[in-house]
């Protein structure tokens, strides 16, 4: 996390000395409270960095989650704490461009999006805020997605429940096996549905064993556990008198404690050569996500032929 950190700081800073050549008086602002609740009714948020040079206005947000990729483009967040800043400069600075980072460094994912401030106040006018007046009025449509892992209501909601259980309702035509398309469609589906079922099992667990809650057709048991020692220092002298000496196991310490026990640099320098970071396991992602493909047998196969 430290490390991870440093990077963001290392990189606002840059961000700033680039923003300094056209500008001297580039000023940096971090944690900045945003007020855009002239749009978005009680709406406010807190910005990480914002750097603000003369017609150019810079917001980078850290994201620390490595769940989902976010991605700056037509971010609404983003979108909407670039109104919140404007709020407070544009009477201040002649701002034309509005500039927004995402910094997700457990991704390597830096995402930066331009919008003219026209364009932005024209999507808060007529996007926004009509939008967000529906919303708050209790109107409207619901949207599930990715984003509703972020949603307080999330585990109850009927809309994200009926999108994740549409899975299961999948008409499916004959062959009686599974097209490429038909797996291709269901894996995109996976995650969110194993995701929304986790949730929703927690949730019903956590009532039923701290609230009392008594869901139709479930019932609370106990379930499997694995034997423990009472007292070690009984064992320990139990079985050094039948004869039993030999029964501890010494093991190394892992990356991360001897790192910290070392310190960074001592670690580098004295284990640096001696450890490896081996290539992570195949696992299949949307085609949008930024990682290069691994050649699978198959590719390999063909390109040794070709060889
Ligand atoms: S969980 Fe429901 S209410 Fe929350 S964001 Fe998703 S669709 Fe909207």
């Amino acid at each position: 996390m430290d490390g991870h950190t440093d990077g963001y700081v290392q990189y606002v800073l840059e961000t700033l000395a680039e923003a300094k050549k056209r500008c001297p008086d580039a000023i940096l602002l971090i944690e900045q409270r945003l007020d855009f609740s002239c749009w978005v009714p009680d709406g406010f948020g807190t910005g990480d960095a914002l750097i603000v040079a003369d017609d150019e206005l810079h917001i980078i947000d850290l994201k620390y989650g490595q769940g989902i990729v976010v991605e700056a483009e037509r971010n609404p967040q983003m979108m909407l704490y670039a109104l919140g800043a404007l709020n407070i400069f544009d009477g201040l600075y002649d701002i034309r461009t509005v500039s927004m980072t995402i910094y997700q460094p457990r991704r390597e994912n830096i995402s930066t999006w331009s919008i003219s401030v026209a364009d932005l106040k024209d999507w808060a006018e007529n996007t926004l805020k009509p939008l967000a007046d529906l919303a708050f009025e209790g109107k409207g449509d619901y949207h599930p997605g990715a984003w509703c892992v972020f949603c307080k209501a999330a585990v109850r909601c009927r809309a994200r429940a009926e999108a994740n259980l549409e899975l299961a309702k999948l008409d499916f035509a004959l062959p009686p096996l599974l097209t490429d398309a038909e797996i291709g469609e269901v894996l995109g589906k996976l995650d969110d549905l194993i995701k929304w079922a986790d949730e929703l099992k927690t949730y019903a667990l956590d009532g039923a064993l701290h609230q009392g809650k008594q869901w139709p057709g479930w019932k609370l048991v106990e379930g499997r556990s694995v034997r423990k020692y009472t007292d070690e220092d009984a064992v320990i002298a139990a079985a050094n008198a039948a004869g039993y000496k030999d029964i501890f196991r010494k093991t190394l310490l892992p990356i991360g404690e001897m790192e910290k026990l070392m310190g960074k640099q001592t670690f580098a320098e004295v284990l640096g050569s001696c450890v490896h970071k081996p290539a992570g396991k195949p696992t299949l992602v949307p085609e949008s996500d930024k990682r290069p493909a691994l050649n699978n047998v198959k590719t390999d196969f063909n390109e040794f032929q070709e060889d």
